[in-house]
């Protein structure tokens, strides 16, 4: 809570997690992920869930609907009864392992807990082995699931929640029959939930069938005029956001910004790095203490600070006019969070500017955004290397001027003015090209159009790679322009020969990021972490040491890997064999 900056005329301050009655250790693994507070549909649907209550709600992916459902559930399962007591019904399959994912996250201080995924398209073996050994949780999808049940291998006597996720998509891809039939098998006691983008008649009918009494939730979008506030969107494409936040903020002219993330970790993170691009930078969240928080914001307002990176709660009611610019790093999980982020600027009649990121699978959130705020978002172009390079030019002169024309250096200048003197008499060099020369002294880049402004060489070396930094939900996303230590040899005709078998890497240095693969070999196979180290350094060609945490779960692990990694290591590490499995490599999608 910021009572101290919140005035009169802000939203209320939202409820915590804990405020939503959920237990300790589903609060701490939150802390751990990083969330600072729980989104709209989450504050409106977990008490509902708690108390037992149906709920049929209308939300996109994006708003956070996942843990809505998700929390309440895990609060409450009886880990020591090993058989399915919720059923999560997704429309595919990359949602069902990203629901999985989550579920696992969130559990991460339930010990023994086990969620199982099930679809179309892999083998049944591994699903029937897994089902047997018996999970707490299943998200399947509806063909699979239904599948299962005909045969007698997925029973559901036990099962205390039903799940109906995208419940729209299913309906456009034809399962909504599945799903009635499936509905129909569970038994009448258990609670559903029902999540929809839309509520088109055939889901209306499935939930007036199946829900009792549900409690229906729409997530309030409050329309809003940002009069004052120039709105730009730059959809997230070619390079890492990373690098469009650095080029905005060496090309467009801005006195103060906010950048808006979503973890705790991530404030520290991203802040890490820009402070390490030469910005003077400093996060905002809600671990930071309050002191701390008032030295930093009056640090934003004095101006010895021009950027801070924040989570929605640690930047609620904070004015400072200087703010010209507001950066969505994240697109936030509803519109009124981002009505309230661009309300940071234009404030006290002055002009602001606010720019969202927005990654291509994002793009149906900037809708409903232009709807809540009955304004179009322009998208915008990166300022290209000319015009960072043009900005720096230009704060050098400006910077040069105000030198020459500061009071306190004219004894300084004036010895320098003789050096030079000299050097021009006795080495028959021009004055014009002893400034070229000490304005490169002063910084290197100040001719070429490349890299981060010089400020940042000594730090960057200080605050490498994420495992510097904090570890959690945020660790390693927040990349760096590709630095691969996956460098493998290059493919050239004629030399396959050479090359057959693995391909080579060069080791990773321990500064790279990290990123969190999926392989699917698990502890019913018998893997080690010890096998699975062991393969990827003989067929990745990296280190022992680069390879980051190994999760072992029934039928699949997870390791942190080096970001970047080749296509060609990629997919041969797909049909590399580990206990008698082929390891089917797969980025986990965050
Ligand atoms: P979903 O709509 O469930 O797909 O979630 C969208 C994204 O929001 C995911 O990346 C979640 O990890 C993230 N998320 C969900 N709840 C929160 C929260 N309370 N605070 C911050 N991020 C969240």
């Amino acid at each position: 809570m910021l009572p101290r900056m919140t005035t009169p005329t802000e939203a209320p301050t939202p409820p915590t997690f804990a405020d939503l009655g959920l237990p300790k250790p589903i609060l701490d693994a939150l802390a751990e992920v990083g969330y600072e507070a729980p989104s709209p549909i989450q504050a409106q649907t977990i008490p509902h869930l708690l108390a037992d209550r149906d709920v049929l709600g209308m939300a996109q992916t994006g708003t956070g609907k996942t843990a809505a459902f998700a929390l309440p559930i895990l609060a409450r399962i009886d880990l020591k009864l090993a058989a399915p007591q919720a059923l999560v019904l997704a429309p595919t399959r990359e949602l069902a392992i990203q629901v999985a994912e989550a579920f696992q996250r969130y559990a991460s201080h339930l010990p023994r807990f086990h969620v199982l995924p099930i679809y179309g398209g892999q083998s049944y073996q591994p699903q029937l082995s897994a089902l047997r050994r018996g999970a707490h949780v299943i998200v399947g999808t509806p063909g699979r699931v239904m599948d299962h049940m005909d045969r007698g291998t997925l029973s559901l006597h036990a099962l205390r929640w039903v799940v109906l996720d995208e419940a729209d998509e299913m309906l456009r891809m034809g399962f909504i029959d599945d799903v009635d039939k499936i509905l129909k098998g569970t038994p009448p006691t258990r609670q559903v939930a029902l999540f929809s983008a839309t509520m088109p008649p055939q889901i209306r009918k499935i939930a007036q069938t199946h829900l009792k009494k549900p409690a229906e939730i729409t997530v309030r979008e409050k329309t809003a005029t940002v009069a004052n506030t120039r709105q730009r969107y730059w959809l997230a494409q070619g390079v890492t956001k990373l690098e469009a936040l650095t080029r905005i903020l060496e090309a467009e002219p801005f006195e103060g910004m906010l950048v808006f993330v979503r973890t705790k970790q991530d404030t520290i993170e991203l802040s890490t790095r820009l402070e390490a691009r030469g910005f003077a930078c400093a996060p905002l969240n809600g671990d930071i203490d309050q002191r701390t928080r008032e030295r930093t914001v009056a640090r934003l307002k004095g101006g010895s600070l021009d950027i801070i990176v924040a989570t929605d709660v640690a930047a609620r009611g904070l004015d400072v006019e200087r703010v010209s610019h507001v950066v969505n790093f994240d697109v936030p999980t509803d519109s009124e969070s981002y009505v309230h982020r661009i309300g940071r600027t234009g404030r006290a009649g002055r002009k602001g500017e606010a720019i969202l990121f927005i990654l291509p699978r994002e793009r149906h959130l900037l809708r409903i955004i232009e709807k809540a705020t009955r304004q179009t978002i322009a998208p915008m172009e990166l300022p290209s290397a000319d015009a960072v390079q043009a900005q720096r030019m230009a704060k050098l002169k400006d910077k040069l001027l105000e030198t020459l024309a500061d009071p306190k250096l004219v004894e300084t200048l004036a010895s320098i003015r003789n050096v030079l003197a000299d050097l021009e008499r006795e080495k028959e060099v021009t004055i014009l090209e002893l400034a070229a020369g000490l304005a490169y002294l002063n910084d290197p880049s100040a001719g070429s159009s490349a890299g981060p402004s010089p400020a940042a060489k000594p730090a960057l070396s200080a605050v490498e790679g994420p495992r510097s930094l904090p570890t959690g939900a945020g660790r390693g996303k927040i990349s760096d322009e590709p630095r691969s230590p996956f460098i493998a040899k290059r493919r050239h005709e004629g030399d396959a020969e050479e090359h057959r078998g693995a391909p080579r890497v060069r080791p990773a240095k321990r500064s790279e990021g990290l990123e969190t693969y999926r392989l699917e070999v698990g502890s019913s196979h018998g893997v080690k972490p010890g096998n699975i180290v062991g393969a990827l350094a003989n067929e990745a060609e990296l280190d022992a040491h680069n390879i980051g945490r190994v999760q072992i779960f029934d039928d699949h692990s997870l390791v942190d890997l080096p970001e970047g990694m080749p296509k060609e290591i990629f997919k041969h590490l797909q049909k590399v064999w580990v206990c008698g499995q082929q390891l089917k490599i797969s980025r986990l999608r965050k």
